[in-house]
């Protein structure tokens, strides 16, 4: 591995009680190029801008994907990944659907670990502070042909997170646009995902909603997720998650939910979640809790329901009244240090 530390790090002014998360960037970053059918050398290099011209096919035909995941400090110190392996099995199965070079495990963990290593003190500690880690893949070859990329990237970058309290929102439950569909790219964490949910999301805005719980494309009968979450719903004292496909991004916040589930004995129902079903029970006053969860934010708790021209109210429960409150508390005490870790999810 090739280490090229910055000459001038801006740790030194990095505030951890004030700073913008989304564009304050450590001081370093990892780059790996592949070319002439290989990955080259990792390289960790000072974080900043990187030389392309407009015919990079990356931003032309879309082959990008990436992942999201966090480093935390505890109270001592040290500094925790939260299950990275199934990151680096994430992005490699994006790569796949996207026909990008799949990165090896191995240097997709040592890239990881060294940044955040080298750049441990741009980790804020404290309750629900962090640093959000984003490695990416993207096609880099400079060419106006509407095939394969021969060359790529493959960088990690990473910003300090805040803690924030997590408002209840109101999603709208979608009866037209769809994030993903059979055959399609819904568990890629592909680029372009993202850009074909904003302007569905625009719309939602507008009428008032916070974000939208997708359906699936074909019938709009089924919860798939919600905004770029999982999405759970609890009907009396049970708890309901669709089941991942090739539709639903495979997150490892909801795998952990459900094993934390498991292990309080709650029951949990994986399958097909109808949006009916969520109505009538949000008539019949048995919808108890319907939730988000993803690595950003870990929980997000929905107050109503956007159900056609209907605003459907969720009940407030206190936080010893919520599941979702209860398993939240159970997942960022074993990722900061808090709690035993039985699962080994540490690292
Ligand atoms: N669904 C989508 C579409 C997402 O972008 C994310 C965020 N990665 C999730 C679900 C949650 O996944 P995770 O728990 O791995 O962050």
């Amino acid at each position: 591995m090739i280490i090229q530390k910055s000459s001038n790090p801006r740790i030194s002014s990095f505030d951890p009680t004030s700073f913008s998360f989304g564009n304050t960037f450590i001081d370093h970053m990892i780059i790996c190029e592949y070319n002439n059918g290989k990955w080259g050398d990792l390289q960790l290099v000072p974080y900043g801008p990187i030389g392309f011209t407009p015919a990079m096919m990356g931003v032309n035909y879309g082959q990008a994907c990436f992942e999201g995941m966090k480093a935390y400090k505890d109270k001592d110190g040290k500094v925790f990944l939260f299950r990275p392996e199934k990151n680096a099995e994430r992005i490699n199965k994006s790569a796949k659907r996207l026909a990008i070079p799949e990165i090896p495990k191995e240097i997709f963990m040592e890239g990881l670990k060294t940044l955040v290593d080298i750049d441990r003190d741009w980790i804020p500690h404290g309750e629900g502070m962090s640093l959000y880690i984003r490695p990416l893949l993207f096609a880099t070859e400079e060419a106006l042909k509407a095939r394969v990329s021969e060359k790529y990237l493959f960088a990690i970058v990473a910003t300090p997170a805040k803690s924030y309290y997590a408002a209840p929102v109101s999603v709208k439950i979608s009866d037209h646009y769809s994030r993903s569909a059979n055959g399609g790219v819904g568990f890629a964490k592909a680029a372009g995902n993202y850009a074909a949910s904003f302007y569905p999301t625009q719309l939602a805005i507008e009428e008032g909603y916070d974000q939208i719980i997708w359906t699936d494309d074909s019938t709009h009968e089924y919860f798939e997720e919600s905004g770029t979450m999982n999405v759970f719903v609890r009907i009396n004292d049970t708890i309901y998650t669709p089941k991942t496909s090739e539709k639903i991004l495979d997150g490892v916040t909801r795998d952990s939910f459900l094993q934390l589930a498991k292990r309080r004995n709650l029951e949990v129902v994986v399958g097909d979640v109808k949006v009916s079903d969520v109505i009538a029970a949000q008539r019949n006053e048995t919808l108890k809790e319907v939730w988000g969860v993803g690595t950003a934010v870990v929980t997000s708790i929905f107050e109503a329901l956007g159900y056609n021209d209907e605003h459907l109210l969720l009940p407030k429960l206190s936080e010893e009244e919520s599941f979702a409150a209860m398993l939240k508390k159970d997942l960022t005490d074993i990722q900061t240090n808090q709690a035993e870790d039985p699962f080994g999810w540490r690292v």
